[in-house]
């Protein structure tokens, strides 16, 4: 049974891409009866906001995932949080100064400027000249009796420069060509991202890691230390950018989209869960199948890792919305969820419309929930001005013919049925009779019962507002 982690810095809240990999790690954990670890790697402790990870938690839940293990959920292999696991790193590091594969290093942060600086001057790229490595014990007795600070570097070899990537490929990437020996332990006591991560991944015995292509580079440097502590490494897997509809990169902005605000702005989890599934891939393609949703339970029974593309995954915002839109037909379909919508339905268009005293019979708001299924991505959009026709008497701006709207009246007040095909035909009869242009009456009505120049078509606003509404406001354009 394979065990995956998701492995964020609590710096922040979670976004789209953050979602991803949780997602997929998930559905691969899940597809193979295995367990989902949550583990919080905070060693760069300036970066750490308060409260993320309870708000990660929190998203992640939402979001239908949850986790096996981890900072709030039980487990065997925790400590979940890196900065509770110092002791666990001080341990490991000692082997790796034992065995002869990482040395201290005194290097001030003067000298390190300088590589760095004439490097750049040079247009080289600056990397470490790995000069501690050749340090005798003597020296660094002294240096060590004097106090000067040091951090622990390991030293790079070039035999792992190949891996099997499961989404990629084989990727090359000998390391050692392109970097100085990477800092393992900092000065400070704190481990770095790439050591913490090889140890608590080998200790929480990770089978699989799938992470974000941004650190494909790095993992050739894992398998180095996998290999110095002589531990066999995990598989790895790593996911495509997320870039524009048209390629392009996302902007700080896009990129920085938290799952919060999609929450906020109406989106359904399952409705982002499936757009994150359909434009990353992991699912058999059947051509012509148009969109369809599926249950958690689903993406996790039919995900195929080797199914998921290492092509940019595109961002497509229409995608999104028409996921949205299926969604609340779904919730629409089932009893409880639509109970919920007409629930929530009601509360938005009470506050939209504080003045109004507004009676929302459930049977009324459910007609209309059902009527804009087609219309909306978005129950917010109900409680636009565009539908606001649906909640208020519209303030009407048209000319009026009174004496028509009278007899109007009169003849609907009659009508037995107020369906829409009942009332075109009436309407069409009422027209003809009254010597007066079909357009122009349909114009006429149109303002007096929505307010709007245009829109749905008036014998189906009417149909929903209902025989008594829609009288309701004619009487009033006639006053
Ligand atoms: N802490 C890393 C991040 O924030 C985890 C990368 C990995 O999964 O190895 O993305």
């Amino acid at each position: 049974h394979p065990r995956v982690r998701f492995a964020p810095s609590p710096t922040g809240y979670l976004h789209l891409g953050g979602l991803r990999t949780a997602l997929y790690n998930y559905l691969f954990a899940k597809s193979k009866g295995g367990s989902f670890i949550l583990r919080i790697e905070d060693t760069d402790q300036s970066r750490k906001v308060d409260g993320s990870v309870e708000a990660l938690v929190k998203d992640l839940e939402w979001a239908g995932i949850q986790c096996d293990e981890g900072p709030t959920a039980k487990g065997n292999y925790g400590p979940y949080v890196q900065s509770e696991r110092l002791n666990i790193y001080q341990e490991h590091i000692q082997k790796l100064l034992d065995n002869g594969s990482a040395y201290k290093c005194f290097c001030t942060e003067r000298r390190l400027n300088i590589l760095r600086r004439d490097a750049v001057r040079s247009q080289r790229t600056p990397k470490y000249d790995n000069r501690c490595r050749s340090l005798t014990q003597e020296e660094i007795n002294k240096k060590m009796d004097a106090g000067v600070p040091s951090c622990i570097r390991f030293k790079l070899t070039s035999d792992c420069q190949y891996f099997e990537d499961m989404i990629f490929g084989g990727i090359a990437y000998d390391v050692s060509l392109n970097e100085g020996d990477p800092v393992l332990m900092k000065s400070d006591g704190y481990p770095t991202y790439h050591f913490a991560n090889v140890v608590d991944d080998h200790l929480m015995d990770i089978t699989h890691v799938l992470r974000g292509v941004e650190w494909q580079i790095s993992t050739t440097k894992h398998l180095l230390i996998y290999r110095a502590f002589g531990w066999s490494p995990p598989q790895f897997g790593h996911m495509p950018l997320i870039v524009n509809a048209d390629g392009t990169k996302l902007s700080k902005r896009q990129s920085d989209v938290k799952v919060e605000d999609y929450k906020r702005n109406g989106i359904y989890p399952l409705a982002l869960v499936n757009y994150i599934t359909l434009s990353g891939g992991g699912f058999d393609h059947v051509p012509g199948a148009g969109v369809r949703l599926k249950s958690m339970e689903d993406l996790a029974e039919e995900f195929q890792i080797d199914k998921i593309s290492s092509h940019p995954s595109r961002l497509n915002p229409d995608l999104l919305e028409e996921c949205n839109r299926l969604e609340i037909k779904r919730q629409l379909k089932d009893d409880q969820l639509s109970k919920t919508l007409v629930t929530t339905l009601q509360e938005l268009i009470t506050k939209t419309y504080p003045q109004h005293n507004l009676n929302l019979t459930e049977e009324h708001v459910t007609t209309i929930l059902n009527w804009s299924a087609t219309r909306i991505s978005r129950i917010e959009e109900l409680a636009s001005k565009k539908f606001g026709f649906l909640w208020i008497l519209p303030t009407n701006k048209a000319e009026v013919d009174r004496q028509l709207l009278e007899k109007l009246l009169k003849n609907l007040e009659g009508l037995e049925k107020f369906d829409q095909g009942t009332l075109k035909e009436n309407l069409r009869t009422f027209s003809t009779n009254n010597n007066v242009k079909f357009p122009a009456l349909m114009k006429m009505l149109r303002s007096v019962i929505s307010g709007l120049d245009e829109g749905p078509g008036v014998a189906e606003m009417m149909d929903l507002l209902g025989k008594n509404q829609t009288l309701a406001r004619i009487k009033a354009a006639v006053r």
